[in-house]
C-alpha cells in the first residue's frame, strides 16, 4: 500500500454503537496489507487516522486502484471524494478493522462519508489511505485532558484504551444525550464527563469551553488533546496556552470538520489558517 495505492475492504457487518453513531466493520482481502502498514506505524502513537476513498458511480476504474492513474488519465467528475476517518480498532487475529462514523444530517443526508456509511451494508467496498500516526501521549504528565465531540470520540477512546495503568486522564465529550454515551476501557484512572448538547445545532455550543475554562485545574503538567469543530479549537487553544500556561509542545489540537463545509472546503480554510493545526502529521 502506499499514497496512491489505497487498499480494497469489505464491509463486513455494521453496528449502531449509539443513535448518532454508527460503525462499520471491515475486512477483505487487503487486510493483512493494511494491517501491515498499521502495525509499521502504531509505535508510539495511540490513535491513528487514514482517508477514505469514496469512487463516483458509472466509471470503470482501474483495478487494482491507482490514484495518480485516475488523476493522469480520467476527467476530473471521477476523481474520488477523500474523507479522513479514525482507525477504532484492528483485531489482526479477527482480520478486522472498526471506523465509527458521525451520522450527521438528517439521515445522514449531507456529506459523502456520512450518507455511506449510514446506508453501508454487508459487501460493500471501500478503498482506504493509510493510516498515519496521530497523537503520542507523554505518560509522564500528571493529567491527560482530552476535548472533544462525536467526530473526536473515536480517537480518544482509541487514546484512553491503549494508557497503562498508573496514568490520569480526563476526557470532555460533547454529545447529544446520554444515549450518545459509549464505555470506554482502560487499564488507566480514567474519567469521561459527558456533555449534552440537547437540541442544539452540533458545532454551535460553548460547552466544551465551558467545561474546560471551569475545571478545577490540578496541580502539576496537563498534556492537552483537544479534537473537534473548528471553533472548539480557536477557543480552547488560546486558553490552555495563555490562562492555564500549558507548554505549546504539551498541546495536541486538531480541527475535524468545520460547520457548514465539506471536507475539501474545510482543507482549504486550513491551509489559510496557519495556525490551525499544530501538530505534525495531521492530515
Ligand atoms: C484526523 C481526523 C480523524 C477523524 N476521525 C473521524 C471519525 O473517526 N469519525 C467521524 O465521524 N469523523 C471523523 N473525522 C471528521 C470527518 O472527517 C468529517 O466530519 C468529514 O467532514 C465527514 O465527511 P462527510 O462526507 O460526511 O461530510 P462533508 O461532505 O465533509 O460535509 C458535509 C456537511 O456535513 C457537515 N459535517 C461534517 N462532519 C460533521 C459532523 N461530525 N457533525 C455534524 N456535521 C458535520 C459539514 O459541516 C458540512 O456542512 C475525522 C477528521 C480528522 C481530520
Amino acid at each position: 500500500m502506499s499514497r496512491n495505492h489505497p487498499v480494497r475492504l469489505t464491509v463486513v457487518r455494521t453496528e449502531q454503537v449509539a443513535p448518532s453513531m454508527r460503525r462499520i466493520v471491515l475486512g477483505g482481502d487487503d487486510f493483512d496489507a493494511f494491517e501491515s502498514a498499521y502495525r509499521g506505524m502504531r509505535e508510539p502513537y495511540t490513535d491513528a487516522y487514514g482517508k477514505l476513498v469514496f469512487l463516483a458511480d458509472g466509471h470503470d476504474y482501474p483495478d487494482p486502484l491507482d490514484l495518480e492513474v485516475v488523476q493522469q488519465t480520467m476527467p476530473q467528475e471521477a476523481w474520488p471524494v477523500l474523507r479522513t476517518y479514525t482507525i477504532r480498532w484492528v483485531d489482526a487475529e479477527a482480520r478486522e478493522l472498526a471506523i465509527d462514523f458521525v451520522i450527521h444530517g438528517i439521515d445522514g443526508g449531507e456529506g459523502v462519508a456520512g450518507p455511506w456509511a449510514a446506508r453501508a451494508e454487508p459487501g460493500d467496498v471501500i478503498h482506504l489511505r493509510g493510516p498515519n500516526g496521530g497523537y503520542v501521549p507523554d505518560t509522564t504528565a500528571d493529567l491527560l485532558l482530552f476535548v472533544g465531540d462525536e467526530a473526536g470520540f473515536p480517537a480518544i477512546a482509541a487514546s484512553l484504551e491503549a494508557l497503562p495503568a498508573g496514568v490520569r486522564a480526563l476526557a470532555l465529550v460533547e454529545v447529544d444525550g446520554p444515549d450518545d454515551e459509549i464505555a470506554v476501557t482502560s487499564a488507566a484512572d480514567v474519567q469521561v464527563r459527558w456533555l449534552h448538547r440537547g437540541d442544539a445545532v452540533a458545532g454551535t455550543t460553548t460547552l466544551l469551553d465551558d467545561a474546560v475554562r471551569a475545571l478545577d485545574w490540578p496541580a502539576g503538567r496537563v498534556q492537552a488533546f483537544v479534537h473537534g469543530e473548528s471553533a472548539l479549537l480557536k477557543s480552547v487553544r488560546p486558553h490552555l496556552l495563555d490562562e492555564r500556561g500549558i507548554a505549546r509542545a504539551d498541546i495536541s489540537v486538531s480541527a475535524y470538520w468545520r460547520r457548514g463545509t465539506t471536507e475539501e472546503g474545510f482543507r482549504a480554510w486550513k491551509s489559510q489558517q496557519s495556525d490551525a493545526v499544530m501538530r505534525p502529521g495531521t492530515p
